[in-house]
């Protein structure tokens, strides 16, 4: 069964605790940090994003996750995406690690589990699928992911069938 994506009275109640998390974070850190965008168009397997881009800070949602697991994502997926802002603001990305001491400090403070990754059961929910490339060796064709066809274009890898011992070959 598909999953339907949270609603838009679930969605109030998100935006709100990210408001109402920021304010505590604002407590925390005696300093202030303005509104941020949030929205709820985030799809695959993680339940939340922080973003910059082209200047803008957002937030991202996955409406399909926080179906499924709303309690936490109330919980943890709100904590952690604040943390990333407020690290941002008070440090900028390029200064530190995304899950760092800074970010981890933060969470633990808020009571949140300063975890890297939450492993939500994803059953009905839609996530792409990592796209694949094909390759040939002398015997059969491979699936190669996107980060293994980067390296072979790059340069920086080959990979050699296990079975005929030939090199994988782009199939285009
Ligand atoms: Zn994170
Ligand atoms: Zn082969």
């Amino acid at each position: 069964m598909q999953v339907r994506p949270i609603g838009e009275h679930r969605r109030r109640q998100v935006c709100a605790a990210t408001e109402a998390c920021l304010r505590r974070v604002a407590g925390i850190c005696q300093h202030p940090f303005p509104a941020i965008d949030i929205s709820f168009d985030l799809s695959g397997r993680a339940a939340g994003m922080y973003r910059v881009r082209q200047g803008r800070r957002c937030i991202r949602y996955n409406p399909y996750i926080l179906a499924r697991h709303f309690d936490d994502g109330l919980a943890e997926t709100v904590p952690h995406e604040v943390a990333h802002y407020a690290t941002d603001v008070l440090y900028g990305l390029g200064n530190i690690r995304p899950h760092g001491v800074e970010w981890k400090a933060l969470m633990c403070a808020l009571g949140a589990t300063p975890r890297a990754t939450a492993s939500y059961d994803l059953t009905g929910i839609p996530v792409r699928r990592q796209q694949r490339f094909s390759y040939r060796c002398s015997c059969s064709t491979h699936r190669l992911s996107t980060q293994r066809h980067n390296r072979v274009h790059r340069g920086s890898a080959a990979y050699i069938c296990r079975r005929c011992k030939t090199p994988l070959l782009f199939a285009g």
